[in-house]
């Protein structure tokens, strides 16, 4: 990553020399990550910010309305956790500080599609922590930055352009119409975005839509007593169903664990079904881990998932000053943890982009974009593959896939090349290129050895935990 601090000052020059700080106003539509982190590289560039957010933010780490998804696991690509601590530093020990779990994937039990993976390799560092405490921490870190103006219980329900500006409408619960005007504004208000009513002469693309009907059951757990593992566990689906399980590690000693399945394979909200299954899945890891857990809430689902994306800033005519990024501009299959890691690197972009003087306008919003195109077709290229996905995958898709897919096989033979490649791409730390390395090729070329991984040890003393079953009844009684 670019050194931000070196790039904020000269930021600061280009700011005060051209146009003076007063021009540098930008709003922010929405205090999720994508809000928050998009403030933070205005105000590391000596802009003036005013966030708009229609909840009432909490002072600590708690579940919100406007964002429905904190209830689930969360997990923070190695890429966005090192995107987040450029435009807040301090992010990661603040984390850290406030009892995040790290560990280091390359440890983490991870049966995939096609076996275990090796986890005795060092890979990139997960700091595990719940949706709320990245974002309080986050919120935190930006309300520290000079220029931030935080305004909650304000839901946005209008955007006029008008002379050099946009002027944004705004209302609350209870008190009067609130209108707020900038040069710059930034649509960061997630997948229920408004934006095409609230600006009707935009020339909406098209969205690309890619709907596996993926489905989440998440409960939070804690810990009977010592830490059960001091790592995350992922059980990933396959065909046809994709039931999955995930169990992370997060502050205060607890674990998050969730289900996902596709189509009419989605995990229930009942207890016994949501048990049932982790029961069914490929391996009884997770069925161990909950012998050992203790429910600390209650089981929530979560069934917004597509993978849709605009491609604002196509049309020539994209105005001056809009941006628009995070889940409003593409939301992916949360089952590849990117979106955070998107947002991410979208405030990066514009970050740089300001730092370099450089305007807000139709081409800064074409590399917001651009930023979606590794992941969506990380995310649509193996969703399209499920029954439960009405689309049909194109030829090159399915090339592709099936590349992918011998490569994975190679990876749960043991073949520590690809299991690199598979991390580094899965972190988006690398690009898809990684696979095509010449030796990567060849090893996959070859008729692959018969045998595969055995199942990591650090999970048997997780077996050793399940209940002795119940004493057979004497026959005859
Ligand atoms: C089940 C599930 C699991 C996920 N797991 C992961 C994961 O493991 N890793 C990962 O990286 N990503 C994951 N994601 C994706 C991640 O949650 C999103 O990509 C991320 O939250 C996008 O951030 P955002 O700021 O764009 O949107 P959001 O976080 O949704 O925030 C939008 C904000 O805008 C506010 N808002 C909305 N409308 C208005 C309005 N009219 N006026 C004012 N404010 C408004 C909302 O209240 C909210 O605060 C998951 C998503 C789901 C659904």
């Amino acid at each position: 990553m670019r050194d931000l601090a070196a790039l904020d000052e000269a930021a600061r020059l280009v700011v005060t020399g051209r146009a003076g700080a007063t021009d540098q106003q930008a709003i922010v539509i929405g205090a999720g990550l994508g809000g928050i982190l998009t403030a933070a590289a205005f105000a590391r560039t000596g802009w003036s910010v005013t966030v708009l957010e229609r909840d009432v933010l909490p002072t600590s780490a708690q579940y919100r309305r406007g964002v429905p998804q904190d209830r689930q696991a969360h997990i923070l690509l190695h890429r966005g956790l090192q995107a987040i601590d450029g435009l807040l530093p301090g992010f990661r020990a603040e984390l850290l500080a406030r009892d995040a779990v790290p560990f280091d994937s390359g440890r983490m039990p991870w049966l995939s599609e096609h076996g275990w993976l090796s986890n005795d390799q060092p890979s990139w560092e997960v700091v595990s922590a719940t949706r709320p405490l990245m974002d309080a921490v986050a919120r935190d870190l930006l309300r520290r930055l000079p220029g931030i103006t935080i305004r909650d219980g304000l839901r946005v329900h209008g955007l006029e352009s008008v002379p050099g500006a946009w002027r944004v409408l705004a209302d609350s619960a209870d008190g009067p119409e609130v209108s707020v005007s900038a040069p710059v504004v930034v649509d960061a208000s997630g997948r229920s975005s408004r934006l095409s009513h609230w600006l009707p002469q935009l020339r909406q693309p098209e969205a690309q839509l890619v709907d596996a009907r993926v489905g989440y059951a998440g409960q939070l757990h804690v810990a009977r007593g010592e830490p059960p593992l001091q790592t995350g566990l992922a059980i990933i689906g396959r065909l046809p169903d994709g039931a999955s399980g995930l169990a992370l590690p997060v502050e205060q000693g607890r674990w998050m664990i969730s289900a996902a399945g596709m189509g009419d394979f989605r995990p229930p909200r009942d207890l016994a079904g949501y048990r049932g299954f982790f029961a069914g899945l490929r391996d009884p890891a997770i069925v161990d881990l909950l012998h050992v857990l203790e429910p600390a809430g209650e089981i929530t689902v979560h069934r917004q998932t597509s993978n849709r994306r605009f491609a604002w800033g196509r049309h020539a005519d994209w105005p001056a000053g809009l941006l628009v990024l995070g889940d409003a501009l593409c939301s992916l299959d949360p089952i590849y943890g990117q979106g955070i890691t998107v947002a991410a690197m979208q405030a990066e972009r514009l970050h740089d982009a300001l730092s370099a003087g450089r305007p807000v306008d139709r081409r800064l919003q074409r590399q917001l974009l651009a930023v979606t195109e590794l992941p969506w077709s990380i995310a649509t290229g193996n969703d399209l593959r499920y029954p439960s996905c009405p689309a049909t995958p194109s030829a090159s898709q399915q090339l592709s896939a099936a590349f992918t897919s011998r490569l994975g096989q190679l990876a749960a033979t043991g073949d520590l090349r690809a299991t690199k490649a598979f991390s580094d791409v899965y972190h988006l730390m690398a690009p898809p290129t990684a696979f095509l390395r010449p030796s990567l090729l060849a090893a996959a070329a070859r008729p692959l050895p018969t045998r595969r991984l055995p199942r990591p040890t650090v999970l048997d003393q997780l077996s050793s935990s399940r209940p002795e079953p119940p004493p057979e009844a004497p026959a005859g009684a």
